[in-house]
């Protein structure tokens, strides 16, 4: 029986995250120190939990860490002078609201509201253009971890047929662009797609991102395709709670060339491609700052 290859995303993660300190250090030695805020409204435990493992990682990497906590019943607009203070802010180079809002908020507008420059999940409209214009802008944390486990596994991506499973705009929708950016032939598949178990057959590379419960079994998968499951599913399994894919693992990995596992796949990339998302942000504004006394004396010159 096909036994297929383990993704490491612990190991690659731990790659990430030790290229992003050796960068910051550098940019520690000249003076600058790179900064990441991020925003928590309300008491939601796993938010918090989230929020705790980014501020650590953070730390971790040498970036300084900025909390902000709201009380749930803030309005939006209380949440909105937050973000405008922290993109006024030139100490701040990343800003992260963590989600769910309250559902009085609207999460598009408080996104939305978001300096693009400073924005490190890559949510708002303008990096979200941007990536599907093939522009470097910041992008979706968790899609760009996939894409790097990717290009670990498979080196180049070119002329592969990738099936995306799910359509959304933190994991699908994104993770599409970035594989069309690889010249990967994409297929996106959602629950109103018909036969995409036949779909995903064709498929040299699936990334599942559905959230239901090993829902992709091995009836999906061509023998040898490279299999990344995004899937963060909690159950209920002899008597224990345990965190589950949306790929059933055990029969994937007998016919999948390289699959990732649950937890210990796609999961520890998403904060170190946070981390590697701020480090860019603090240098393009550096850039942009040193550029700009450049570009205002350009502007007199010809306009004075
Ligand atoms: P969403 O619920 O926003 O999107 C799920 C997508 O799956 C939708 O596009 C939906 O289609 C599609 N879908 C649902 N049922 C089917 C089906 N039967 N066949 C085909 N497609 C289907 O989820 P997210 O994208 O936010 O997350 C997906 C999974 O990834 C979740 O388990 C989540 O916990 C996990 N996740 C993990 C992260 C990590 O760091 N590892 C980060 C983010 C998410 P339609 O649009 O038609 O409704």
């Amino acid at each position: 029986m096909n036994t297929a290859q383990l993704i490491d995303g612990k190991a690659v993660a731990a790659q990430v995250v030790a290229e992003v300190r050796d960068e910051v250090s550098a940019l520690r030695a000249q003076g600058i120190e790179p900064a990441l805020a991020v925003v928590l409204v309300g008491d939601d435990p796993a938010s918090h939990v989230y929020v705790r493992n980014k501020v650590l990682r953070a730390e971790e990497v040498g970036i300084r860490s900025l909390e902000h906590r709201l009380p749930a019943d803030c309005s939006a607009e209380q949440l909105l002078a937050v973000v405008e203070a922290l993109n006024t802010d030139a100490t701040v180079n990343g800003i992260l609201v963590q989600l769910p809002l309250p559902a009085h908020i609207d999460e598009n507008r408080v996104l939305q509201a978001i300096d693009p420059a400073k924005d490190v999940d890559g949510f708002h409209s303008e990096n979200v253009g941007g990536l599907s214009q093939g522009r470097p802008v910041l992008t979706p944390c968790t899609p760009a971890g996939c894409m790097r486990l990717l290009k670990q596994t498979c080196g180049d991506l070119r002329g592969k047929h990738a099936v995306v499973i799910g359509r959304s705009n933190i994991v699908g929708k994104p993770m599409a662009a970035l594989l069309l950016q690889a010249d990967c032939t994409v297929t996106v598949v959602h629950s109103r797609s018909l036969n995409p178990q036949a779909l995903c057959r064709q498929a040299d590379i699936v990334i599942a991102a559905v959230g239901r419960p090993r829902m992709i079994d091995a009836s999906w998968i061509k023998p040898g395709a490279v299999v990344i499951d995004v899937g963060i599913n909690r159950i209920e399994e002899d008597g224990k709670s345990r965190l589950v894919g949306d790929v059933d693992f055990a029969s994937v990995a007998a016919v999948a060339s390289a699959i990732t596992p649950v937890p210990g796949g796609v999961g520890p990339m998403t904060i170190a491609l946070l981390m590697q998302n701020t480090l860019t942000a603090a240098r393009q504004q550096r850039l942009n700052s040193a550029a700009a006394p450049a570009i205002a004396e350009a502007t007199c010159l010809s306009t004075c």
